[in-house]
């Protein structure tokens, strides 16, 4: 037998969003004034009060092995804010806690998947999903939401991407990289499809605490009882407490869901990090005064942000509603010539970009965009001005 490889993890794409991150990262280690408008990772401290929580697990012992799908404490702390926060009742036996976001999406498609198995993705789509359905043998089945539409689909859209072999549909409100939230209405005709077709709703709601202005993230299994039990809803500490490395996420879904997710994690990774839950805690049952504060940071640098790329040649966005990017349509640029070539396509804008003007930006192509760039304004708005400035400077020079 000669020394192949699988087939399967070899025809995986490395994630752009952290590979852009890092090599932004590598660049300002190496003395480099780079702009880093890539990945959605807040440039916030932990808040104290989680720190302190995850220090006092490590002075009280708490760093051994916990149930696999994690302790009983987190799952009722997780139940809590779903009641309160989500409108939906789950026990703590339909909680699954693991390793991030991530990691709960993997233990979603590893539960639900057979070999052939759909998973409608709506492009744009956050650049992990297909890759993630396809490492548990499920095939992503696209379908677009154009600008005009404000990048969500309809539900006459889904409803014609069904299949027989139709397993999931992939919903994310707020939407990386769009920043567009579905509203009740619009959750409500789709939940009517998933119900019609005898769907699961894989509900990525990791956005759901950075809404902006008077927009409400609705939760879809908080709709009636026939979308709750087709719905898994899936979110974490990353976003919203600035955890992006703690590494924490979590499931809400039936029993038997939970069940299957549960052993899968139990033989893949044990349990998630122990120190970690005990932060997760602390950050879901201890005072929200510092994500209130985030939020009103990310509120204002979204509303720059907007304003200014509205003036810059050649580039438009729609406003996010939540999350934190700013999606933006580059189609413009793509026929304009920088220094007597055509920019030609975005990863090449791209390049020019990072390798001309220290600016860090991620090329959608892998958001099923390719015409698109997305801008993360998870950074400070020192670093924000002097991005646009600089990607201002590049469209001055277009002809
Ligand atoms: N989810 C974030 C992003 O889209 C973090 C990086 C990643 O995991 O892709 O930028």
């Amino acid at each position: 037998m000669a020394l192949t490889l699988s087939k399967k993890a070899q025809a995986v794409k490395p994630s752009s969003t952290l590979s852009i991150t890092a090599k932004a990262k590598e660049l300002r280690e190496k003395g480099i004034d780079v702009v880093g408008f890539g990945a959605g990772e807040p440039d916030f401290n932990t808040p104290d009060n989680i720190c302190e929580a995850a220090i006092r697990a490590i002075q009280n012992g708490f760093t051994k092995y916990t149930p696999a799908s994690g302790t009983l404490e987190l799952k009722k702390a997780v139940c809590d804010k779903f009641e309160k926060f989500n409108g939906i009742s789950y026990q703590p036996d339909q909680i699954v806690i693991s390793n991030g976001g991530k990691h709960s999406l993997t233990n979603i498609f590893q539960a639900i998947l057979n070999p052939g198995d759909e998973v409608i993705i709506p492009a744009p789509y956050w650049l992990s999903y297909p890759e993630i359905v396809k490492l548990a043998d499920g095939v992503p089945v696209f379908i677009r939401a154009e600008k005009e539409q404000n990048y969500k689909v309809t539900a006459e859209q889904i409803d014609a991407a069904c299949t027989g072999k139709t397993k999931a549909f992939i919903l994310n409100s707020p939407n990386n990289p769009s920043g567009m939230i579905y509203t009740r209405e619009e959750l409500e005709a789709i939940a009517k499809v998933a119900v019609k077709r005898d769907i699961y709703v894989v509900s990525d709601e990791i956005y759901e605490n950075l809404v902006y202005d008077k927009e409400k993230q609705v939760s879809i299994a908080s709709l009636n009882d026939e979308i709750y039990r087709r719905t898994i809803t899936c979110s974490g500490l990353a976003k919203s407490y600035s955890m992006t490395g703690w590494r924490i996420g979590y499931t809400g879904s039936s029993k038997e869901i939970a069940k299957v997710m549960g052993s899968v994690q139990s033989h893949q990774t044990s349990n998630p990090n122990s120190i970690a839950q005990k932060a997760a805690y602390e950050a879901l049952t201890g005072s929200q005064d510092s994500v209130c504060a985030m939020n009103q940071e990310f509120n204002n640098r979204r509303d720059y942000m907007y304003e200014r790329v509205s003036e810059i040649k050649y580039i438009s966005a729609l406003k996010p509603q939540g999350a934190f990017y700013l999606f933006v349509d580059i189609s413009e640029i793509l026929d304009k010539e920088y220094k007597g070539a055509k920019v030609g396509d975005v990863t090449n804008l791209a390049k020019l970009l990072i390798e001309e003007y220290n600016v860090a930006v991620i090329p959608c192509v892998d958001f099923g965009f390719c015409d698109h760039i997305r801008l993360s304004y998870a950074i400070s708005m020192d670093q924000i001005k002097k991005g646009l400035d600089r990607i201002e400077d590049f469209t001055n020079k277009l002809v």
